[in-house]
């Protein structure tokens, strides 16, 4: 197995692999899995190992490995197995699908410790005599008999210091006599500091000068918070520059704790023991029958909001985790690990030990830290958002999917995974289980079931028999007519909340938009304010006093007049969040409000405070978008209001419905989960709708099957295979060129298998700079699609068109 070349993959938007030269002395040992550092154009980078191989293009000049990154392979065969899958199904760069599968490459120095396995221990008992020598060299076996004396681990360093090699430990490894441990360097400290934007307040004074601003963009506008190490690392900025802007009072700063299992949430909390109630005990019964089985299988439980779901999937992961396997439970939002990773770490985790938590939000060194810490089989379970997928587990018994149905499981950035069908295709090669979980499946995931290729199982009825929330729609139209007031509170509303502040119970009210209003539009000439980078309005958020994008991020001044005709007349039209939270605090004095979306929610620790303030019963008045709709439990909300959930009504897209259905559902269930009975208040423009119809009715069985047959008349699946093609370039003719030349090879393949639409402008025709054209591909046979796809892959490239310029959503959710 002495390989001389090794096909690299490098985080870079090229769908190819790199050969690099392997060096003499890890010829017999390098494993495809393995981080590399090596160079790449002027720089060097880190990538991993695909493939070991002994051939290379004699054409180019094959430089070599610069270095190794770690002594095992961070990923295991099955992850690379399924990193290809991504690539191939996807049409994403291979690259960039490991970018998204591993940690992120902190600086932090890994601490390498050997262990010495019982077949090692034997062969130094063995050797006592000096007879045998198992074929270990002098310096190995002295190496061995050393390690044997020591109680625990090894450090790396004594095997350099007895002159035994990494090549020597590796032989050793593979021999089973051995086993090596990496883990990030311990820390001694238990927290860390936290920089954060202060705000408006301060920014009347004077200019800030170049690096400052550029802290205030990633703080504000692209991160959110961070901490300090990040910021320095990231900007590569000074620590006097901080300690500068934190003594002008630019910046502040708190400390929060590392480790996430120093929770303060945490301490003292013990989850309660239900036993299950015959529903769920049923469904018990069907997945212990699957794991019997012992083989990959889909089941889909369709159990209504508060039926008792999460109570269904610890133990689910209790026995996995009885049978020797190891379990994943994906969650559509980062609030939700925090929840559900509590809760698991009440069952499983002896002092916290066996469940690590994967999201987003967590610093790099955090993330990495976990990572490692699945990767070495310390922790047996993993709760996260999205990329949990991939959590290096090995035995892999069990995957959930909690509300399978959410957008937040699909990646909108290369690589546009889906992460509960990346879920369910590891199942399969792991032999594994995957569980999806909703109160409202997914049109694809029901048809499924119905269609006997998942299991599905049932839970109609919430606990304790506590009735569903009533729902009731308010018909805008109606309560204009009545009041003639524009208030997004209509008067049924304002008399529910009122009366919940009464009773001392509490009240959710969502929105579909943050931001204090959605849109600055010119009385005279009827212009917008649009994003000068995308063609999408401008979204004014007042406690900032500016015009933001929600796409770009980029930033404009409030306007006095308008820009286009400069006349004096603008006003602000639509109201988000922050105007919300303002109305309410007019409208109920003395109330105690908070407000939750992606501005005041932008670490960890603010989600907890302000849910941890909702759910301890100190805020009366929880406003917030529809991060506030999924998964809860919050027991003494009686009163639900969706002042718009139905805008996504008229959105120009197929899924409209179903969104609309799922979202009301959501929110619905939000009301009524404690002994209080619950209310919702749905508000809209279309009452007749059967998506509001039928959620207001809260039958699932119903809106399958209107929304299947509108599926079905349209050609969308869940019975054709969709693929979204935006061919793009902040160069308009370019654009235009190339969607032209795309067309070309598309267009003779148009007939009855594949129906090809387009090149038309993308809804969103422009974006970040970039000009948007579109194709739409529908076939009933998704591998036709794939096999087209990649075709149209080879053809760009021999037309040198540039692989960035061509952008393919396989599975799109949304068509913008
Ligand atoms: P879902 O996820 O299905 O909406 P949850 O799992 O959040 O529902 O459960 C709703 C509530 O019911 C939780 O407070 C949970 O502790 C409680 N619960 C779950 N199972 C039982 C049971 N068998 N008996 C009583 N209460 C239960
Ligand atoms: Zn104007
Ligand atoms: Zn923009």
């Amino acid at each position: 197995m002495k390989s001389p070349f090794c096909n690299v993959a490098l985080p870079v938007p090229l769908r190819t692999t790199f050969t690099y030269a392997v060096p003499e002395a890890l010829r017999d040992t390098l494993q495809p899995g393995t981080r590399v550092l090596v160079p790449f154009r002027k720089k060097s980078m880190v990538g991993v190992i695909v493939e070991m191989t002994d051939n290379a293009s004699t054409n180019v000049k094959i430089r070599e490995i610069a270095k190794v990154m770690e002594f095992a392979p961070a990923l295991t065969p099955k992850l690379i197995e399924l990193a290809q899958w991504i690539a191939n199904y996807y049409l994403a760069p291979i690259g960039e699908v490991f970018r998204a599968m591993l940690p992120p490459v902190t600086e932090l120095n890994l601490r390498r410790e050997i262990i010495l396995t019982p077949e090692g221990r034997s062969a130094a008992e063995s050797l006592g005599g000096g007879e045998i020598s198992h074929g270990l060299s002098a310096a190995e076996a002295a190496f061995l008999e050393k390690a044997k004396a020591k109680k625990g681990p090894v450090l790396f360093s004594l095997a350099a210091k007895m002159s035994v090699s990494s090549q020597a430990l590796q032989r050793m490894k593979q021999r089973g006599l051995i086993e090596i441990r990496e883990s990030l360097q311990d820390s001694k400290r238990k927290s860390q500091t936290i920089v954060a934007w202060k705000g408006y307040a301060v920014e009347t004074g004077k200019a800030l000068k170049e690096k400052e601003q550029e802290v205030r963009t990633l703080l504000e506008t692209e991160r959110g918070p961070l901490p300090v190490s990040q910021l320095l690392k990231l900007l590569k900025i000074s620590r006097s520059l901080i300690e500068r802007m934190l003594a002008d009072g630019l910046l502040e700063s708190w400390e929060e704790p590392i480790d996430s299992a120093e929770d303060p949430f945490d301490t003292g909390y013990t989850p309660p023991a239900h036993a299950l109630n015959e529903e769920q005990e049923s469904v018990m019964k069907g997945i212990r029958a699957r794991f019997e089985l012992g083989e990959f299988g889909v089941q889909l439980l369709h159990g209504v909001t508060g039926s008792g779901k999460t109570e269904v999937y610890l133990r689910c992961v209790q026995e996995t985790l009885a049978r020797g396997k190891t379990a994943i439970i994906l969650v559509p939002e980062i609030a939700l690990t925090l929840w559900i990773g509590r809760q698991c770490r009440a069952w499983f985790g002896a002092k916290y030990e066996g469940v690590a938590v994967l999201h987003s939000a967590l610093s790099d060194v955090e993330r990495a830290r976990e990572w490692w810490r699945v990767r070495n089989g310390e922790a047996r379970v993993v709760v996260g958002t999205r990329s949990a997928v991939f959590a290096p587990l090995q035995n892999l018994g069990l995957i959930i999917v909690d509300e399978e149905q959410e957008n937040s499981y699909k990646q909108e950035e290369t690589p546009r995974y889906h992460g509960r069908d990346v879920a369910i295709v590891r199942s399969k090669s792991e032999g594994a289980l995957a569980l999806l979980g909703s109160a409202t499946p997914s049109l694809e995931s029901y048809h499924h079931a119905r269609s006997g290729k998942y299991d599905l199982l049932t839970m109609s009825s919430r606990v304790e028999n506590r009735a569903l929330a009533s729902v009731e729609i308010i018909d805008l139209r109606e309560d204009f007519q009545k009041t003639h007031q524009t208030s997004p509170i209509s008067a049924a509303l304002h008399a529910g909340i009122q009366e919940c502040l009464a009773n001392k119970s509490q009240a959710l009210v969502l929105i579909n938009r943050r931001g204090y209003s959605w849109s600055v539009l010119c009385r005279s000439c009827g212009a917008s304010v649009q994003c000068v980078n995308c063609s999408i309005s401008m979204t004014y958020h007042k406690s900032r006093n500016r015009l933001e994008c929600h796409y770009c991020g980029s930033i404009q001044q409030v306007p006095k007049q308008c820009p286009k005709c400069q006349s004096q007349y603008v006003y602000f039209f639509g109201e988000g969040s922050e105007h919300l939270e303002e109305r309410l605090r007019k409208e109920f004095p003395g109330a105690r409000i908070a407000r939750l979306d992606r501005d005041t929610a932008r670490t960890k620790r603010q989600y907890q405070e302000t849910l941890g303030a909702f759910a301890g019963g100190a805020l009366d008045i929880l406003v917030g978008t529809q991060m506030l709709a999924k998964g809860h439990d919050f027991q003494r909300v009686t009163l639900v209001g969706a002042i718009s959930a139905d805008s996504s009504l008229s959105m120009p897209d197929f899924r409209a419905a179903e969104r609309t259905f799922q979202l009301l559902t959501q929110v619905a269930g939000r009301a009524g989960r404690g002994e209080l009975p619950g209310r919702v208040l749905i508000q809209t423009y279309y009452p007749e709708h059967y998506a509001i119809q039928d959620a207001v009715k809260q039958d699932y069985a119903s809106f399958f099957e209107r929304e299947m047959h509108f599926r079905k008349m349209m050609a969308y699946p869940p019975l054709t295979s969709l693929a979204n093609v935006i061919v793009r370039d902040v160069n308009l003719e370019k654009a235009i060129r190339w969607s032209r030349k795309l067309s070309e090879y598309f267009s003779p393949h148009d007939g009855h298998i594949v129906r090809i639409l387009g090149p038309a402008t993308a809804p969103l025709a422009r974006l970040k700079k970039e000009h948007r054209f579109q194709f739409l591909l529908k076939s009933p046979k998704r591998s036709i699609l794939t096999k087209l796809l990649s075709g149209a892959m080879t053809f760009c490239d021999a037309q040198e068109i540039p692989q960035t310029a061509v952008l393919v959503d396989m599975d799109p959710l949304s068509l913008l």
